[in-house]
């Protein structure tokens, strides 16, 4: 999928927003720096009702946000040194909440301490917008793809 500039990634953001299933789901988020993860969570973020500011959690590398949805966890693995630390980071308890949304970016840093994600994308530059690759792992995966491609 071709986005051809910031507002087509934010609109991204609020259609996959409006087709997420209910419970719990994890969405993987690969690509360069800058290649807009962060502007794709604001968008999804805005769309589920939060209102103001998203801020990347570069350095705290994980930011919760309380919506009518659920819990929404966004995760920015970038500067995890080692995968061992999200543990002192309490994601035990985040992976056993209920009706959760994780949506991390840079999963590769956390080797296999992740749950295994439902979609996969994947942010690639073009020279001037962005193309995007949606992979599903699971069934509620391939459900959100679907819906994302009507
Ligand atoms: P990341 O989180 O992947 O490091 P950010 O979302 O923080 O990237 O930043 C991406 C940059 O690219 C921002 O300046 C944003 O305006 C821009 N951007 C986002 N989506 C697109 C797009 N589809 N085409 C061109 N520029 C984009
Ligand atoms: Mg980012």
């Amino acid at each position: 999928m071709y986005l051809k500039d910031e507002n087509a990634t934010l609109k991204l953001g609020d259609k996959l927003a409006k087709s997420l299933p209910d419970g719990n789901v994890c969405i993987h988020l690969e690509g360069d720096l800058g290649a807009g993860k962060t502007t794709l969570v604001r968008g999804l973020l805005h769309a589920l009702g939060h209102q103001g500011h998203v801020k990347s959690p570069t350095y705290t590398l994980i930011e919760k946000y309380s919506l009518p949805r659920g819990p929404v966890f966004h995760f920015d693995l970038y500067r995890l040194a080692d995968p061992e630390e999200l543990l002192y980071l309490g994601v035990d308890d985040i992976f056993a909440e209920q009706d959760a949304l994780l949506i991390i970016e840079w999963p590769q840093q956390a080797g296999s301490l992740l749950p295994a994600p439902d979609l996969l994308i994947q942010l690639q530059y073009q020279p001037e917008g962005r193309e995007l690759q949606f992979q599903a792992f699971s069934a509620r995966g391939q459900e959100i793809c679907e819906k994302l491609h009507k």
